[in-house]
């Protein structure tokens, strides 16, 4: 199942079944009487609500409604860093990778930072290009889990127990914020640096494994992977961040980008205002963003 959020011509946003081959969509509030929280609160309560979300009849038309961020987290997205090998070993070619111990292309133990929630921007919303702070605006086309139920130390084996479902997530760096302050945060969480979307795919009717991943700039692509390429897979960063910080309904795991981004070519292809990036993952959809004036 498809969960989105959504915003109608009055303005008002509400969360919603959306069947992506008809493009059409039925209102939660509609589905489950009483129900007029969002997504966290769709998110928190599914256990108790998911057998009631039966789509009835044709629903109504995706194209007379603007598809907002499906979530936006209470607190920062986890993300990872240098997840697949290829990746990994094109970042420390490029000079950029001020993190790395010498001669270390993989690393060791997972590398993770965090995006603000404030980064978040929906599909189809304008990526700024902060020409004032960076020169070398570049993507990340990444596959995000949305955790369901929460937990701390959680095990490897009992991980997938706790995911909700499935999203995509551009991570977007300024690649001279990244080097310049070694620490990732700045690079990262500039203001609109997470478009996020289109919508959630839930985790029980979605093969997840052999998940691809998928990024075009302007028409090229630029990225192409499956899920299990992850040097470091889902169960493995679940049970990582959560040995000591207990997981939450709602959170998002963004588990690290595959080889071709920017700074992998020579010389690297920096986003430009007016380039449109495109994020397909079988069985979720596709997140489009076009980089802003
Ligand atoms: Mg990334």
């Amino acid at each position: 199942m498809k969960l989105a959020t959504i915003q109608n011509p009055a303005g008002q946003t509400f969360v919603a079944v959306v069947n992506a081959e008809t493009e059409s969509y039925w209102p939660v509030s509609e589905l489950i009487s009483g129900f007029e929280g969002d997504m966290n609160q769709l998110v928190s309560q599914w256990d108790k609500v998911k057998g009631d979300l039966v789509p009835q009849g044709e629903g109504y038309p995706l194209e007379a409604v603007a598809v907002k961020a499906p979530l936006v987290p209470k607190r920062n997205l986890f993300c990872v860093g240098k997840n697949y090998h290829e990746h990994a070993a094109e970042f420390s070619k490029s000079g950029f990778d001020h993190s790395a111990k010498d001669g270390e292309i993989a690393p060791e133990f997972p590398v993770v930072f965090t995006k603000a929630p404030e980064t978040i921007i929906a599909t189809h919303e304008p990526i700024p290009r902060h020409a004032k702070v960076t020169d070398q605006l570049d993507y990340e086309a990444e596959f995000a889990v949305v955790i369901g139920k929460g937990g701390r130390g959680i095990s490897k084996a009992d991980a997938y127990n706790h995911v909700f479902g499935y999203t995509i997530v551009n991570d977007m760096t300024a690649r001279d914020l990244q080097k310049n302050h070694r620490q990732w945060f700045l690079g990262k969480s500039l203001d609109g640096f997470c478009p996020i979307g289109p919508w959630i795919a839930t985790a029980d009717d979605f093969d997840v494994e052999n998940a691809t991943l998928q990024c075009w700039v302007n028409g090229e692509l630029r990225q192409s992977a499956v899920v299990n390429q992850l040097i470091f897979d889902i169960p493995t960063l679940i049970e990582t961040i959560s040995a000591g910080i207990e997981l939450k309904a709602g959170d998002i795991i963004v588990t690290g980008t595959p080889v071709g981004v920017g700074i992998g070519f020579t010389p690297p292809k920096f986003l430009q205002s007016g380039d449109v990036v495109r994020i397909e993952v079988s069985g979720i959809g596709a997140l489009e963003n076009e980089v802003a004036e």
